[in-house]
């Protein structure tokens, strides 16, 4: 039934019955590593409770999956606590839904001001800590506010560099993930074992990444793309495009597809672009995130309890590849 038209009684049902769904999907999701549905189910229902949400405020509980960023943090990993929490992202499903961001958010600012616009890489976010330019600390995002020490794994985690090409004491983020390559190659290994496929490969890089055997995390060729830097004020950094080059620079993996843009009407062409390579990518991507290119401007915008305002995911239509669920074998 249409939002408008729902009573308050009948959105009180409905909200609870898509939190238990969407909160069991969460389990099956981040816990075990098993989705039993499709990224483009979750959203939908996702959305569908945003908008409840939305229309009758009363409805937003603190465990509302609205409310918290996703993961959960295992016991079988010591406890890292972020300085500064790492978020989820809003997402959007149109071009019509990112010209509304776009003008919502300028209504906010007298500034004006570009975007940074990045692929979005489909794995996990992880933490990575350095000091005097060696690798001290690697953790997941958990759930925001604190993650799990993944160190010895990220030690094993080739494109990681395990000491910066300058002596600095820094934080930086950035997506790990599962090549598909090495997804291809994962999968059909465990077929010969007789054990149960990853759904995909952002779930296969969470399991890879989040093992007690280091052994194990390195045979599974994880890689990562860096697009965080924390503390940028030391550095003099004030852009994100800035970022990525400095970072770049230090010895990290970025993305090379990022595009500083001023509309979000040129954007149309770039989700043509990469819509149209995305399957001849050696990585997983399932969107587009725009972000604020002024970093001073970002912190000044801030974050809801969720999501950074001054962020976005445009959220490509799901392709087959990415409907693949558990049991259904994997054809590349
Ligand atoms: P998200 O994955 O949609 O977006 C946020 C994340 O994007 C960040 O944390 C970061 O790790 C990542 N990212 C990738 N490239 C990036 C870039 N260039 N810049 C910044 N960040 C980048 O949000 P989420 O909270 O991690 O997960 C929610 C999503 O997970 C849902 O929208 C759904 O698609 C999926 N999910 C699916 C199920 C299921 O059962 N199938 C269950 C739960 C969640």
């Amino acid at each position: 039934p249409d939002i408008a038209t729902l009573t308050l009684a009948d959105a009180t049902n409905e909200a609870a019955a898509l939190r238990d769904q969407l909160n069991q999907w969460r389990r099956e999701y981040y816990t075990e590593d098993a989705p039993s549905v499709t990224d483009a189910e979750y959203d939908q229902r996702y959305q569908r409770l945003l908008a409840i949400e939305g229309r009758f405020p009363e409805l937003v509980v603190p465990d509302s999956p609205t409310q918290q960023v996703g993961d959960v943090v295992s016991p079988d990993f010591t406890k890292v606590p972020h300085a500064v929490p790492m978020l989820s992202m809003g997402d959007v499903f149109s071009l019509e839904e990112l010209g509304e961001f776009d003008a919502r958010l300028r209504k906010t600012t007298d500034q004006d001001f570009d975007y940074n616009v990045e692929l979005k890489i489909d794995g996990l976010s992880l933490s990575l800590v350095y000091t005097d330019g060696e690798l001290t600390q690697a953790s997941t995002r958990g759930n925001g506010q604190v993650g799990e020490d993944v160190t010895v794994n990220a030690r094993q985690i080739a494109d990681i560099p395990q000491k910066l090409s300058r002596p600095l004491t820094l934080e930086v983020r950035g997506e790990c993930y599962m090549p598909k390559a090495a997804f291809a190659e994962l999968n059909a290994e465990r077929e010969a074992q007789g054990l149960d496929n990853f759904a995909n490969p952002r779930n296969a890089a969470a399991g890879s990444l989040r093992q007690l055997d280091p052994q194990v995390t390195k045979r599974r060729q994880l890689a990562t793309f860096i697009y965080t830097l924390m503390d940028v004020d030391q550095f003099g950094v004030t852009r994100q495009d800035e970022a990525i080059a400095f970072m770049a620079d230090l010895g990290f993996a970025t993305n090379p597809s990022s595009e500083v843009h001023h509309d979000v009407t040129t954007l149309a062409d770039y989700i043509e672009r990469y819509t149209a390579q995305r399957d001849g990518l050696s990585y997983g991507i399932d969107g587009i995130v725009l972000k604020v290119n002024d970093l001073a401007l970002q912190q000044a915008m801030g974050n809801t309890v969720k999501v950074p305002r001054w962020e976005i995911a445009y959220k490509f239509p799901p392709e087959e590849a990415a409907t693949v669920v558990r049991d259904i074998e994997w054809t590349v």
